[in-house]
């Protein structure tokens, strides 16, 4: 069934031959991708799309009026996917008088002490220069790897390491508009992301645990968990509008767990961050969910290591991002309202993160 609409809806360029059928080389994070260099969806993918063994994601819901619904779908889609681990958390005797409600709990799964991100741009007609439609998301992970600010990672995932989440190589994959495309398109589905990222990951060889890929929308380009097209990233339709973004994982028959996370189009009622901020509320409305998907990916990329397991609270479900997602109102808008950080002279404007050690929020460990 995925396949099929998938088909009927998208096209993707042809695919180019031999060599030519290859990855942009990651020279710096403000290196264009060269033309010609996109990379093609088969049915092959699709196949192994429809194959592969997914989880419901953990998605990041809506702010805002937009978000009252999905709020609660979206994490009550978490809950059924970690579900089995679901009794609250003991309190050991040595702490009994003090309790930390919010504190993550660890549930035994795998967690990324290092991992490489590889960003994946969908471009509708091979066009969409990365700066116009998104920011510099791959500069901002770079500057995030060596940050003071990633070391709120550290107490989860046992390494003190510096810049150990670099950036590696991306990929381009185009796309024909109207398809998939705002008003009146049916909207991409996380299968066709399973497939854009099996082509990506089954060319390269990148797979498993040490590998993490960011698929990137475009402005105007709907996804949805599946085609009942119930739970989506859809701004244009607020009944089905659901989350901003998303991370989870496929394992494939044939190239294994591959790890990712979706960003939709982030500078929209709902997902964004407060205009002027220092790279702009596009870029950073980009960076700030970004950073929110890859520390709970490095935490929880399987959904069964680190997340709040319950209390007295309702934060059952809650991963080390969702626990520090604030919001303000400015007007009748309400935006996701940041905390800030600094690598040499670049500062961003994005959410902070859930610190055992600190049982707080915090943007330094
Ligand atoms: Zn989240």
């Amino acid at each position: 069934m995925a396949s099929s609409t998938w088909s009927a809806r998208t096209a993707f360029t042809a695919p180019v031959i031999g060599s030519l059928v290859a990855l942009a080389a990651m020279v710096s994070p403000a290196q264009p991708a060269a033309a010609g260099t996109d990379t093609a969806v088969t049915q092959a993918d699709r196949d192994a799309a429809r194959n592969a063994v997914t989880v419901q994601p953990h998605a990041l819901p809506v702010h805002g009026a937009e978000g009252s619904q999905g709020r609660k779908m979206v994490l009550g889609a978490h809950r059924r996917a970690a579900g089995s681990a679901a009794e609250p958390a003991s309190s050991s005797a040595s702490s009994a008088q003090l309790k930390y409600p919010a504190d993550l709990t660890y549930q035994g799964g795998q967690v990324l002490a290092t991992t490489e991100h590889h960003a994946i741009y969908m471009r509708p007609n091979g066009a969409c220069p990365i700066a116009a439609c998104w920011g510099n998301p791959e500069g901002f992970l770079s500057d995030l790897s060596r940050s003071e600010f990633v070391h709120v990672s550290d107490q989860y995932v046992n390494s003190t390491a510096s810049n150990r989440y670099p950036v590696g190589r991306r990929a381009t994959v185009s796309f024909e508009p109207p398809f998939n495309f705002s008003p009146n398109a049916v909207p991409f589905t996380d299968a066709d992301m399973v497939a854009v990222v099996h082509a990506v990951a089954s060319k390269t060889g990148n797979t498993g645990y040490g590998h993490l890929y960011h698929v990137f929308l475009p402005q105007g380009t709907d996804e949805c968990f599946d085609n009942t097209y119930t739970v989506c990233y859809s701004p244009d339709n607020l009944s089905s509008f659901a989350f901003c973004a998303y991370h989870g994982y496929a394992d494939f028959p044939d190239i294994g767990h591959v790890l990712y996370t979706v960003e939709p189009f982030q500078n929209v009622p709902g997902c964004s961050g407060p205009p002027n901020t220092p790279n702009g509320q596009l870029a950073d409305s980009t960076n700030s969910v970004l950073s929110h998907e890859f520390f709970e990916t490095i935490t929880d990329p399987d959904l069964d290591a680190w997340w709040n397991n319950g209390g007295n609270l309702d934060l059952n479900g809650y991963e080390i991002g969702d626990e520090c997602q604030w919001f303000a109102t400015f007007g009748t808008n309400v935006y996701f309202d940041p905390s800030y950080f600094s690598v040499g002279e670049r500062t961003y404007a994005v959410q902070s993160e859930y610190d055992n050690a600190r049982h707080a929020c915090s943007m330094v460990p």
